[in-house]
């Protein structure tokens, strides 16, 4: 398959744009913190319930919250029908996620709790590690849980030979490399980088220059998600 054409890729974009992106902060009532995200083909709820005491108690840690993000893909998510239930790739996306997460909340703030944070992806079209860190960040910030930044996750790789922002299902299956980033904006510190297949050290420079970019432009989305919700409550 022609991956890019003309300088454009399989759905139009240019090599440094995004997907559309939508994000809903607070949809579920139930849960202390929520988040609805759209996002090319990946459609995303992260739930935020804490913190509150841990347990079982032996997970406790009297100095710090512990972090817990569950990472679901639902059976009818993706193409064939998915086994339900925990498999490596969900566990593996689950644990990177709850290590970037710890790094921006202020853990320490809450000794002996746990913050669960569930991150279910209702459809899938490549990035959806990269969306749940998006989503759960929104979330973990509609919950008023205390953080130095509201982390935000975008990935970039390589398709045709070409460098590319933010890897659709087709670049994804097709491609030649794919490296997922999660930051925290104002530092731009590394929370998450990871990378499958093959890079130059000219082209992974330039992989995470539009990574970070791209980054960016979805933390502008996610404040402005947050400021909305906020909005609302003072007209209401
Ligand atoms: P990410 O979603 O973070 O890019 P992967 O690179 O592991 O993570 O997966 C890429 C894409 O492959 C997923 O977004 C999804 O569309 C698809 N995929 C993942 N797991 C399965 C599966 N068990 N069955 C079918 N498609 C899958």
């Amino acid at each position: 398959m022609e991956l890019i054409k003309d300088g454009k890729r399989l759905d139009g974009r240019k090599p440094d744009e995004l997907r559309p992106i939508k994000i809903e902060a607070g949809p579920l009532h139930r849960a202390d913190g929520s988040c609805y995200l759209e996002w090319g083909g990946n459609k995303i709820i992260a739930a935020v319930y804490g913190p509150k005491e841990a347990i079982p108690r032996h997970i406790q840690n009297p100095t710090r919250a512990v972090i817990n993000a569950k990472y679901n893909m639902a059976s009818f998510s993706v193409g064939d029908r998915k086994r339900p239930g925990p498999d490596r790739r969900s566990r593996e996306i689950s644990k990177i996620t709850s290590e970037a997460l710890e790094n921006v909340i202020l853990t320490e703030m809450f000794p002996r709790a746990m913050i669960d944070v569930n991150i279910e992806v209702l459809d899938a079209d490549a990035g959806t590690r990269c969306a749940g860190i998006t989503a759960a960040a929104v979330a973990l910030a509609d919950a008023g849980i205390p953080m130095e930044d509201i982390p935000v996750a975008c990935a970039a790789g390589k398709v045709g030979d070409t460098v590319v922002l933010d890897l659709m299902g087709e670049e994804d299956q097709e491609g030649q490399a794919d490296v997922p980033l999660a930051i925290a904006p104002r530092t731009e510190n590394i929370l998450l980088l990871q990378m499958d297949g093959h890079l130059t050290v000219e082209e992974f420079d330039r992989a995470l220059e539009l990574a970070m970019n791209g980054c960016q432009q979805i933390a502008t989305m996610q404040r402005e998600a947050l400021m909305k919700k906020y909005q609302s409550f003072e007209e209401d």
